[in-house]
This record gives C-alpha cells, sequence and structure tokens, in this order.
C-alpha cells in the first residue's frame, strides 16, 4: 500500500510548477516518516532546530538536502555548518558575518536567504524592507566570500484571508525584483524564494515562489510533546 506521506510527496510535487521546488519540512516527525518520503524520491528536508537536524543527518542517507527554517542562534552555527545546504532565515547582519566566520574554517560557501517581515503580526522575525536595503546599501556584506546571497524568505500573516496573503507575497515578489536589479543582476545564485507552507502554498506558488515549505500536508499533525 502506498502510504500517505508518499502520496502527499507525489501530489504536491506534480503540481509545482517547473523552477519550484519542495522542502519537506520534518521538524518533530521521527526518521522513519522522512525515509518514507525519502524512499517516495524526496531529497530536500527542512528542519528548524539544530539538534534535531544535526541527528537526523547523522543517521540518515547522505545525499538529503538540508535547508535550515528557523531562528538560528549564533552559537550553534558551527554544528550545521559542515552540511546544510541552505539557511533560509537570515534577519541580522551580524549572523552573517558569524555564519560567514565558521563557513571560512569549514572550507564551506554556504547559500541564504535574506527573512523579510511581510506579515501584520508583530512577533514574525525578519528584516523590515528598509531595514535589508540599507544592509545591502552598507555593502559590508560583499567582502563575506562564504556566503552567498541566494534570495529572499518570507512568512505571510497565518489568517483564511487569501487576498491579504497574496499581497504579502506579492509584496516580497516586488521587493525580490528589486534587490535582483539593484544589486544581483550579474549574480546567478540570487535567485531563490522561500514562501508558502500548508495553509498558503499554492497561492505562494501563483506568486512566484521557489521553495514552498510544507509539514503538515505531508507528515501530519506535529507532536510537540516528542523530543527528537
Ligand atoms: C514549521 C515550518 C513550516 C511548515 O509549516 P506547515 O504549516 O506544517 O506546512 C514552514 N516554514 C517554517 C519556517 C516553519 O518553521
Amino acid at each position: 500500500m502506498i502510504s500517505n506521506i508518499a502520496a502527499q510527496i507525489k501530489h504536491i510535487t506534480q503540481e509545482l510548477p517547473s523552477g519550484s521546488r519542495l522542502v519537506a519540512v520534518s521538524k518533530y516527525h521521527p526518521d522513519e516518516s522522512i525515509m518514507e518520503a525519502y524512499d517516495a524520491g524526496q531529497r530536500l528536508f527542512g528542519e528548524n532546530h539544530v539538534q534535531e537536524m544535526v541527528g537526523k543527518y547523522e543517521r540518515l542517507p547522505k545525499d538529503i538536502e538540508w535547508h535550515f527554517l528557523g531562528h538560528l542562534q549564533t552559537n550553534k552555527i558551527k554544528y550545521i555548518v559542515p552540511f546544510v545546504s541552505l539557511i533560509h532565515a537570515i534577519d541580522s547582519y551580524k549572523l552573517l558575518t558569524e555564519i560567514d566566520k565558521h563557513a571560512a574554517k569549514a572550507g564551506r560557501t554556504i547559500n541564504c536567504l535574506l527573512q523579510l517581515h511581510i506579515a501584520r503580526e508583530e512577533t514574525k522575525f525578519g528584516f523590515s524592507f528598509e531595514e535589508c536595503r540599507e544592509m545591502l546599501r552598507v555593502g559590508d556584506w560583499r567582502s563575506l566570500h562564504h556566503i552567498h546571497l541566494s534570495g529572499v524568505m518570507g512568512m505571510a500573516t497565518n489568517t483564511d484571508d487569501s487576498v491579504q496573503v497574496a499581497s504579502e507575497f506579492r509584496s516580497l515578489k516586488s521587493f525580490f525584483d528589486e534587490l535582483k536589479t539593484d544589486y544581483f543582476d550579474t549574480d546567478p545564485h540570487f535567485k531563490e524564494m522561500s514562501m508558502g507552507m500548508t495553509h498558503d502554498y499554492q497561492i505562494a506558488l501563483d506568486c512566484g515562489s521557489t521553495l514552498v515549505r510544507i509539514g503538515t500536508k505531508i507528515f501530519g499533525e506535529r507532536d510537540y510533546s516528542q523530543k527528537i
């Protein structure tokens, strides 16, 4: 019997436009669930706790591509630097410099996305458009040779109002276009727009998302009592 996880992976990947990829968000889900997705062909997974991601990296097949999605504390960067393929949520210049430092030591160059605050909610992490423009304008980031700025990431307001959600995603898309034109015109690395989760990924795809981060729809509800 084909498992529900495999069926969801197939269903979602079939509806992705070319140029967009699925990040299967496996936080709080056990290795066996990841392996069900893996056996259905999924190779890209997202986690948002350092220890959990490191453990899964060590135990699971080495051709899995790991994306780090959550807020990253500087003292934990060193644990993921050896293997992480994309860090989605850069929300300060300081974090970028710390990643660069550790990546240099590890002999790697790490892809990073700038997280923008696009939601109405106050609590979400991320740069404002103005803060982000200012950071890029100042230009110190150009001396960081062990990171690639690979695009932007954002989370829409958690609401059923799809008009609101679409307008937030569109604002991120136009901000991406602005940065691409102003700073990354000739840089092929700057190409990703990470937006869309279980409840809003279809809207995000309509607005140009290249990376949808989907957990619940694939793996079911997370069991937060379970420490992995
Ligand atoms: C958990 C998480 C997701 C996945 O959320 P679902 O609603 O389960 O699809 C996506 N993005 C980030 C940053 C997350 O932390």
